[in-house]
């Protein structure tokens, strides 16, 4: 690429960003002000330190910009996903790349202490899960459903299910004070089939946060460039350049809107601005916890229909 074409890419970075800084402010502005006053908070669990980025990072960083209080939890500490190093060096690196994303992304961000790949649904990850949810007293939980072709991914969704009805026992975990409203809990999105497919209850237009997402994601440098395009077998598609990289990763992990989220989008967004949005996260609210009705689910999801 010549310097002229690099200068023109960097002035059009410029403008989109002043474009979508302007363009947040003028959305946001009203809800911030409620916000602020009354913050929903909302907490999403994964099994891996990048897991809630890449399922929920653009919902995430909608709630933040709309004055909101969003944590990720990662329930193991990475220490396995990597084809060169692992164990405690790999989870020290890992955990400062959560910390990174935090930063970008203004979220907050923990990690268990619990081992990568080797993850069980014991009740003592259970009462660590439920002393998270109560900390962060959330009106929404996000995790993973239990059918995932990662073993980490189905046991933190099971862990996170024996959670949602406990976090309001006062004598389970009774060191952390249960919640007096139990949480909206509900799925990340997958393509698993059996048992039954994912539905997409709420689905999020993301399409003004899609370069935030993808700049929390490039966080995880282990992940997204090293370990993930390894064992994916497209190590060598890993472009060099910082902000090369980032295009690939947008190309690379978001593709097409499948039919069943359209259809969602439809619902909260209406026809038109629904055929328009290129970029969405969908969630599936799950049968265990509170049951929103769908004024109480436009509540706890304020940019649906913005
Ligand atoms: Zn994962």
């Amino acid at each position: 690429m010549t310097n002229f074409n690099l200068y023109l890419l960097r002035t059009n970075k410029k403008i989109m960003k002043l474009k979508f800084l302007a363009l947040l402010f003028c959305v946001f502005s009203i809800s911030l002000a409620m916000a602020q006053e009354n913050p929903l908070r909302i907490i999403m669990i994964g099994a891996h330190p990048d897991d809630c980025d890449i399922k929920g990072g653009g919902t995430a960083s909608l709630f933040v910009a709309m004055g909101h209080k969003v944590k990720f939890v990662s329930v193991t500490n990475g220490d396995a996903g990597h084809m060169e190093e692992g164990g405690g060096m790999l989870a020290k690196r890992r955990i400062a790349e959560t910390q990174e994303v935090a930063r970008r992304l203004g979220v907050a961000y923990d990690v268990l202490d619990n081992h990568d790949g080797e993850l069980l649904p014991t009740l003592e990850i259970r009462l660590q899960i439920i002393r998270k949810i109560r900390e962060w007293d959330a009106d929404i939980v996000i995790a993973p459903r239990p059918n995932d072709y990662h073993p980490d991914h189905r046991y933190t969704g099971v862990l996170v299910q024996d959670a949602a009805y406990m976090v309001g026992v006062p004598n389970i975990a009774p060191d952390t004070p249960a919640l007096e409203k139990n949480p909206v809990f509900l799925y990340f999105q997958d393509h698993f089939q059996k048992p039954n497919p994912f539905e997409p209850h709420v689905a999020v237009d993301i399409s003004a946060v899609i370069d935030k997402k993808i700049e929390g994601m490039d966080a995880h440098e282990s992940q997204f460039y090293e370990w993930l395009p390894w064992i994916g077998g497209y190590a060598e598609e890993v472009p060099e350049g910082k902000e090369e990289r980032k295009e690939w990763l947008k190309g690379k992990r978001f593709g097409s809107i499948n039919a069943a989220v359209r259809e969602s989008l439809e619902k909260w967004y209406g026809a038109s601005r629904a055929a328009q949005i290129a970029y969405a996260e969908a969630f599936e609210v799950c049968e265990y916890g509170s049951q929103p009705s769908e004024e109480e689910l436009k509540k706890l999801f304020p940019m649906l229909g913005e």
